[in-house]
């Protein structure tokens, strides 16, 4: 099946209000025009310089997802023109890229990404972290935007075990939009879901899926 098809029929199990970010890491520009041409306009990269490279020899059309580990030395790459970064799970983190919105006249929309998984490899706050790193905050970044929650599901076939996960992430975005964000209507993104699990994630309310492999097909690490 080509790129456009995986698309359409991906696009077909997901319902309007969620948004689609095709992750289009390690993929080359081909591939991303294919799917550009058929519409989609949203895309996810995990490395900084490689989605800076890409934003260069792209439409400027397109939304740029940031999804993965950001070191605050590489947030200079990608503060002209990224639209969310999905991954802050630092204070370190979110006063850099501020810091960088504010050098380049901009509001930088960020997710706090919470720590679900139960593997060892994953990045991300628990629900204290996150409260002291929105104590230490609140009121004083004017250049970034926290608009919601950002999470990864454990990679296993045991689908009550990620369910549960999806399920404690939304927990934590409820009770932070409660105690933080009560009137404050931006507040209202759940990141969760990816190829083998964004099913679940719509389920447990997930607002913003990130699929790649389903789209562009397996990747391939050298
Ligand atoms: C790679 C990646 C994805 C997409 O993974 P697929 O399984 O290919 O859909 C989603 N989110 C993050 C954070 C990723 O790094």
């Amino acid at each position: 099946m080509s790129i456009v098809d995986k698309l359409l029929e991906t696009k077909q199990t997901i319902p309007s209000n969620v948004k689609l970010v095709a992750v289009s890491k390690t993929k080359p520009i081909s591939d991303i025009l294919e799917a550009y041409h058929a519409g989609q306009r949203s895309f996810g990269e995990n490395k900084a310089q490689e989605m800076s490279e890409k934003y260069h020899l792209l439409p400027k059309d397109i939304e740029w997802h940031f999804i993965g580990h950001l070191q605050t030395n590489k947030v200079k790459y990608i503060a002209p023109f990224v639209n969310l970064i999905h991954s802050v799970d630092s204070l370190k983190l979110l006063q850099e890229i501020n810091k960088e919105a504010e050098k380049n006249n901009r509001i930088i929309d960020c997710l706090l990404q919470f720590y679900i998984a139960t593997e060892e490899t994953k990045f991300g706050l628990d629900y204290n972290e996150a409260e002291e790193l929105l104590k230490a905050t609140m009121g004083k970044l004017k250049n970034i935007r926290i608009i919601g929650v950002m999470g990864m599901g454990t990679f296993t076939e045991n689908t009550l075990l990620i369910r549960k996960e999806f399920s404690l992430l939304n927990g934590y975005f409820k009770q932070i939009k409660q105690n933080f964000f009560n009137d404050i209507e931006y507040f209202k993104e759940i990141s969760m879901g990816m190829t083998d699990d964004y099913r679940i994630a719509i389920e447990e309310g997930s607002t913003i899926v990130r699929i790649g492999s389903a789209i562009f097909g397996s990747r391939n690490y050298t």
